[in-house]
């Protein structure tokens, strides 16, 4: 691990609107194309969106529908599928840390 010193950049939850640590967040993006993914690297290019790693937020951003606005087009089917998958996984790995 790195020494505590470094500054972790901040982003902002889509859901819950709360500014948190970029790497705990998950990140999906709306490539120049028009597709949209998720981008655990953080590092692709088009316009992107944070979530916690949280099964409220995931909830709240289905009923909001600000990721759609957002990237002005209706979220795949697989992505929300992709993102329950990925916050069950960190729900599991939180459990087995404590
Ligand atoms: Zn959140």
């Amino acid at each position: 691990m790195a020494k505590g010193q470094r500054v972790e950049p901040q982003r902002m939850c889509a859901a819950c609107r709360e500014m948190k640590d970029k790497r705990d967040l998950l990140r999906i993006v709306r490539s120049p194309e028009g597709e949209i993914s998720l981008d655990p690297s953080g590092k692709r290019a088009g316009r992107g969106a944070y979530l916690c790693r949280k099964q409220a937020c995931l909830k709240r951003l289905q009923k909001s529908r600000s990721l759609e606005k957002a990237f002005k087009m209706k979220l795949p089917e697989e992505i929300w599928d992709l993102l329950t998958a990925e916050i069950a996984a960190a729900a599991l790995r939180e459990e087995n840390n404590e």
